[in-house]
């Protein structure tokens, strides 16, 4: 066992005593987490799965404001988005950069209705929107931010200029706006990033990944789900972050009756990674933000080399780890055809998809897309009290931890003593505002472009810690072809970042999988070293790479053949 898990466990072994207890382990679970223990609260967090593996991990990666919250007459969430934007932006700026949005326009004032209506609450889907409504939205996001102004300010352009700049858009359109807001490149890094920092600035509180949680006697017993082993904790309080599982895990953890009123209605949304180098280029590094005829908002955008196209938006009545069907690809695929009319695009250009379910607070309205995405704490009396975090986005977890932390603080009579909103996040701290840490990285050590490029995004300023130890092995070399990953680096991430399964490691340490690199050969190579490092038998190696490929096939749309393929063409890995 890692000695980092073995530690996390010895803690609760010597003090099953926790101040408060954070179940479910996604980017709202940690933000309280984080918020409490630097508090000076002992606290445990229990997540069933790993880090960052449910909803977290499946967002369209767009830290924004929230445009089109205004039609719903949500300003309050929309001037909460904007100021964590922001914070994420100066926070965590090796993970979150602006991100040049445009919007291909038909029309000039539909949608000017629909949106006063749906600000009254009288309409169900709303119609495309035209310029004037556009032009209020983003007037009204650049007077908010107009004190603290980080990004440029909208502009509006013509049919020419647009499809001067953008020649493959639609013809169409006859105007188009452009805006900014930012994006995430690596959504779960961040989450561990803060798991780090809070190890770091509060040390004994603990987190825990791969373990369950439930009622037994008076207090709650945490069972290992990698060994088995039970123990027994209690606390004066329980954070319920288990998103769209609240339903289900109340009845686990309080005395709630499994038929009792729904807090959660979920909706689906999946997502496309595109290897089609035309369609790249033609975004010039913008996001496409753009409308279907049913009302849908679609996105594309650069990202990580690919594109990134999504999402759908489709209720569902259980939680559960879910997929992008074929119905839903080919609806992306029909929107970024009707978008991008001349550019050839197929389902062969998939190289990856995910899913994930959006934990909306109960909702009956006909149309999903207007289910607010804001967030709120319901409290449920007991002899444990339990606070339940309904709702809430990415962009917005810091605000959404810090207004639980502080009802759990009033709770236990405890004071506020740290805030979070300008505390820098893992590598984000004292990152060079030039962006020349991968210049100086290469020139440094002599290392690759490729590979000082990869370091400097994924680790930041940590960078260095994570080559000192890659530089001290024998072992650092690609794990094929030109892949910037190491296999020295593998073993770093293993033992260093809460690496429970093959899976973590290819999924959401590492962006291998979703970049469409994955191979074969690569998934046995990071098995081999994770075998090395985590003390894995042979069998439980077979294990974790059966569990890996039916993985990969079943949710995320990469079958076996394109892995074997993949090993084959080696020129395909740049990671
Ligand atoms: C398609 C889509 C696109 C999105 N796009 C964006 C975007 O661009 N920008 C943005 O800001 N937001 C976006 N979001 C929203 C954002 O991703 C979510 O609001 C956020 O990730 C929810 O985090 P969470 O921690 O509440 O839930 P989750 O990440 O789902 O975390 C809940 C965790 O609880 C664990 N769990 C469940 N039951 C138990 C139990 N009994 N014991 C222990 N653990 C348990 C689960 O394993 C899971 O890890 C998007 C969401 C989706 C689905």
């Amino acid at each position: 066992m890692p000695k980092q898990r073995e530690d996390n466990l010895d803690l609760i072994r010597s003090d099953g005593a926790f101040d408060v207890i954070v179940v479910g382990g996604g980017i709202n679970g940690i933000g309280v987490y984080r918020e409490l223990a630097l508090q000076g609260l002992r606290v445990l967090l229990v997540e069933r799965n790993d880090f960052c593996s449910g909803c977290s991990a499946a967002p369209s990666r767009m830290i924004h404001g929230g445009l089109r919250y205004l039609e719903n007459g949500e300003f309050g969430l929309v001037r909460e988005s904007l100021r964590e934007r922001d914070a994420l932006l100066r926070n965590a700026p090796h993970m979150v950069r602006p991100l040049p949005t445009t919007i291909p326009i038909r029309l000039i004032l539909s949608g000017l209705l629909n949106s006063a209506a749906g600000f009254l609450g009288l309409s169900s889907r709303p119609a495309s929107r035209g310029a004037l409504p556009i032009k209020i939205g983003l007037s009204l996001y650049d007077w908010t931010t107009r004190k603290r102004r980080l990004l440029p300010r909208h502009r509006f352009r013509g049919a020419s200029e647009t499809l001067r700049l953008w020649p493959a858009l639609t013809p169409r359109l006859r105007f188009s706006a452009t805006y900014h807001d930012a994006w995430i490149s690596y959504p779960e890094r961040l989450g561990i990033e803060l798991l780090l920092d809070t190890a770091r600035l509060a040390p004994g509180n603990v987190a825990l990944n791969h373990a369950e949680i439930a009622r037994s006697g008076g207090g709650f017993t945490v069972t290992d789900r990698q060994t088995g082993e039970e123990l027994q904790v209690n606390t004066r309080a329980i954070v319920n972050a288990t998103g769209a599982w609240l339903d289900e895990s109340l009845p686990t953890l309080s005395e709630r009756r499994p038929d009792a009123e729904r807090f959660i209605s979920g909706t689906k949304g999946s997502h496309l990674i595109l290897d089609c180098p035309p369609l790249y280029s033609e975004l010039h590094g913008h996001m496409i933000f753009f409308e279907r005829d049913d009302g849908r908002v679609c996105i594309l955008f650069p990202y990580l080399g690919k594109v990134l196209a999504g999402s759908t938006d489709i209720r569902v009545d259980t939680a559960g780890r879910t997929r992008c069907e074929p119905d839903e690809r080919d609806y992306i695929l029909d929107s970024v055809r009707e978008v991008f009319p001349t550019i050839s695009l197929s389902a062969d250009d998939v190289v990856f998809s995910y899913s994930g379910i959006r934990p909306l607070p109960r909702s009956d309205h006909a149309f999903t897309g207007r289910i607010s995405r804001g967030h709120f704490v319901h409290r449920i009396d007991g002899a444990v009290p339990q606070f339940c975090m309904i709702g809430g986005k990415w962009t917005t977890f810091r605000a959404f931890a810090e207004q639980t932390a502080d009802e759990v603080l009033a709770e236990l009579g405890r004071p506020r003593i740290r805030e979070t909103i300008d505390l820098p996040i893992g590598g984000g701290a004292a990152f060079p505002a030039d962006g020349g840490l991968a210049a100086d990285l290469a020139g440094r050590h002599g290392l690759s472009a490729i590979r000082a490029a990869w370091l400097a995004d994924a680790y930041g300023t940590r960078a260095a810690d994570v080559l000192a130890y890659c530089l001290a092995r024998t072992d650092d070399v690609p794990l094929d072809g030109e892949c910037a990953i190491t296999t020295a680096e593998i073993a770093w991430l293993a033992r260093s970042e809460f690496v429970g399964s093959l899976e973590d490691m290819l999924l959401r340490r590492t962006p291998l999988a979703i970049r469409g690199d994955i191979s074969r050969a690569i998934i046995e190579r990071v098995a081999d070293v994770m075998a090395a490092e985590l003390g894995w038998s042979i069998e439980r190696k077979a294990r974790e790479i059966e569990t890996t490929v039916s993985d990969l096939a079943y949710y995320h749309g990469v079958s076996a053949e394109m892995l074997d393929r993949r090993t084959n063409d080696r020129s395909s890995i740049c990671v």
